[in-house]
């Protein structure tokens, strides 16, 4: 479902532009004159938000994007052999700035990152203009017969490797699926079809075009989960509850959950320690049952909200998410608390077990706003603490 939901903004766009790119002829003239502007726009769009929000994997996209737009364009690449080099360098180096970590694009950890870009392109250069035999003969030969690729003016050595560096982004799509990762693949097509369909000028305003809005994309979307989710558990943050409580109405029910003696935990475990059992207690929320929607409210504490559902309705799920976390063992290592330490690491291995309480109260009570449910909520949620913890109190 989350893989659908990523990819099919992608693959609608790959649909568009290739239908526009074989129905260019057909488009009224104005049209076509406005798309001639639009890579200009699109880049210098794309190239602004991503030194605006410090998105470095994009900002290398979108040099790639333009450096093949202008490369092809303006007709800078004189050999075949030049032009297989550079059909393999650009898609490579799209998948090395896929892998990379975000680091800035004008920060000093960037330098690796631009140092690749031009060892890889001077590299190219080079090899193009030395044009060794061995090279040519790798990149240029036909291991098949010639006639079943009279389709495309690309090598067949250059083709086997686009296959291998698809293949490679759909795996990351489909291991680490997030809108980002889809967009990055997207591109990657639109790039290789680019230099397949070389020089012309439909192919390079279309290709290019839906390419850097496939960069545009992916920085909303970046900036979206920026804003509403939260960093350490991928949960909805506040600013989503938020939002949410805006559109609730009729009946449903808001619980408050937070972690128990957790200060102690971290006292005792380190504050790692901690962070990882609040991402294994998100990842039991994000799974509640009876269609609760769950949120990092701030801290260790955590809200649940049921639409359409009261109290009684609600704490059979809410039971079942207390229990799921009760019953989970988590493993720690004292030693992490004392660094140095590091004799007989395994016999400081020991598995603990966490407790949430849990505060429920349902719009049914005489309330004005959300809000008010959740502070009431919270009041219940005081009343488990004082109750013993590890439970449920409306
Ligand atoms: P109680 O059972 O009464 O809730 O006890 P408690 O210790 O959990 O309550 P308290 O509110 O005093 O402590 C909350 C602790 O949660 C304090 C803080 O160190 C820890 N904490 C809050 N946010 C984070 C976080 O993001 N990561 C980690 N590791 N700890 C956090
Ligand atoms: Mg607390
Ligand atoms: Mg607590």
């Amino acid at each position: 479902m989350t893989i659908f939901k990523h990819s099919f903004p992608v693959l609608l766009l790959l649909v568009l532009s290739f239908y526009t790119y074989h129905s260019y002829d057909q488009f009224p003239e104005v049209i076509v004159t406005a798309v001639i502007f639009l890579p200009v726009v699109m880049f210098l769009l794309t190239l602004g938000l991503s030194v605006h929000f410090n998105r470095s994997t994009v900002f290398f996209y979108v040099i790639l994007i333009a450096a093949t737009n202008m490369a092809l364009g303006m007709g800078l690449i004189s050999t075949y052999l030049g032009y297989a080099l550079f059909s393999i360098a650009i898609p490579a180096l799209f998948l090395v700035y896929t892998l990379l970590p975000e680091r800035g694009v004008f920060s000093a950890n960037a330098a690796p990152a631009y140092g690749i870009l031009f060892t890889t392109l001077f590299i190219t250069f080079v090899l193009a203009l030395m044009s060794p035999e061995w090279l040519r003969y790798l990149l240029l030969i036909d291991w098949l017969p010639a006639r079943y690729f009279d389709w495309t003016p690309l090598p067949q050595s250059i083709l086997l490797l686009f296959v291998l560096l698809f293949i490679t982004m759909l795996v990351l799509s489909f291991v680490r699926p997030s809108p980002h990762m889809f967009a990055a693949t997207g591109m990657l097509i639109l790039l290789m079809v680019q230099l397949h369909a070389g020089a012309t000028s439909r192919s390079l305003n279309i290709f290019t075009s839906a390419a850097f809005l496939l960069c545009l994309y992916a920085i909303l979307q970046e900036s979206w989960r920026m804003a509403y989710l939260d960093e350490l558990t991928e949960l909805p943050a506040r600013r989503a509850l938020r939002e949410k409580f805006q559109q609730v109405s009729g009946v449903y029910t808001v619980a408050m959950i937070d972690v128990d003696h957790f200060k102690k935990f971290n006292d005792t475990y380190g504050h790692d320690t901690g962070d990882a059992v609040l991402r294994m207690i998100a990842g039991k929320l994000s799974k509640v049952t009876g269609g609760g929607v769950s949120y990092r409210y701030g801290g260790e504490e955590f809200s649940v909200i049921f639409n359409g559902r009261d109290v009684r309705d609600a704490h059979t799920h809410l039971e079942k998410l207390r229990e799921a976390i009760a019953s989970s063992l988590f493993v720690v290592n004292r030693k992490s608390r004392r660094k140095n330490d590091n004799s007989r690491p395994n016999k400081n291995n020991k598995t603990v077990t966490i407790t949430v309480s849990i505060g429920v109260a349902d719009s049914t009570a005489s309330v004005n706003s959300p809000w008010d449910v959740l502070k009431l909520a919270d009041k219940a949620l005081y009343r488990a603490k004082n109750k013993g913890r590890n439970c449920i109190c409306t």
